[in-house]
């Protein structure tokens, strides 16, 4: 999986790009990242990369020139291109499902936005979806980057160490995970349920989907309608 990165803050990224999971897959030759300079495209001459919304108002737009710019010149001659990726929060809402999706793609260039955002002509000229990380308002992109490559690498077999704690993780099966415990057995007078302790695989199993449904119920009504949903579903198959 490659990914190329315009940020104007690149080094934002210097120690993201030191934890374990990301430098582990850039070592295996299983991610490739490259993250480059947005404002390295201005031409203006002092290097302008925004500037004032037309029509009024505060804050600051991402200019169309410098994106056009990069865009040309790292598209130049690809095939297939690769999937263009911008983050705002009134992007498609991220999801495992959407990690999932876009773990398909071999190829994706992340345009990080800042200030008020970028100019509406750069999107629809190169941006083939936008992805929101949650409702409420960031200062850049480059968090929101990030975010989806933690994600999208956690998905890369030879990424993780053990692939089957990634699959058993929240999402995975439309639930919630449920409650993790680990020695000592019991501490400050709280003690591990006895299931647990008593090696019998299937009911740890049992107990476990019976805490990951408790936990999705109580937690969020919404996911736990779509697993009701999905379960009667596969079950009149
Ligand atoms: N004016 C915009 C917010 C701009 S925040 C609005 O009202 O929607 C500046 C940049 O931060 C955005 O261009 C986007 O790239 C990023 N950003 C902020 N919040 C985000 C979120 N929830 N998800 C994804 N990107 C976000």
């Amino acid at each position: 999986m490659r990914i190329e990165i315009l940020t104007l803050f690149p080094g934002l990224f210097d120690g993201f790009l030191k934890d374990a999971l990301i430098k582990r897959a850039l070592q295996r030759g299983l991610l490739e990242l490259k993250i480059y300079n947005l404002r390295s495209w201005a031409r203006s001459k002092h290097q302008a990369v925004d500037d004032n919304p037309f029509g009024g108002g505060p804050g600051m737009v991402l200019k169309p020139e410098p994106i056009f710019q990069a865009f040309d010149d790292l598209l130049q001659d690809r095939q297939p291109k690769p999937h263009v990726i911008s983050f705002s929060p009134s992007g498609d809402l991220l999801t495992q499902e959407r990690v999932a999706d876009l773990g398909q793609q071999a190829q994706m260039i992340f345009l990080c936005g800042r200030y008020k955002g970028i100019d509406q002509r750069a999107l629809d000229g190169y941006v083939d979806r936008q992805i929101s990380i949650g409702d409420y308002v960031l200062s850049g992109g480059e968090l929101p980057a990030m975010v989806v490559i933690e994600a999208l690498v956690r998905l890369i077999p030879g990424a993780i160490h053990d692939i089957e704690s990634a699959r058993s993780d929240s999402f995975q099966a439309s639930l919630l995970e449920g409650p993790l415990y680990t020695r000592p057995e019991e501490y400050r007078g709280r003690r591990v349920p006895e299931v647990l302790l008593a090696g019998d695989h299937q009911k740890i199993a049992d107990w476990r989907a019976d805490k990951a449904m408790e936990t999705t119920r109580k937690r969020r009504p919404d996911l736990w309608q779509r697993y009701l949903k999905d379960k009667s579903k596969t079950s009149s198959v």
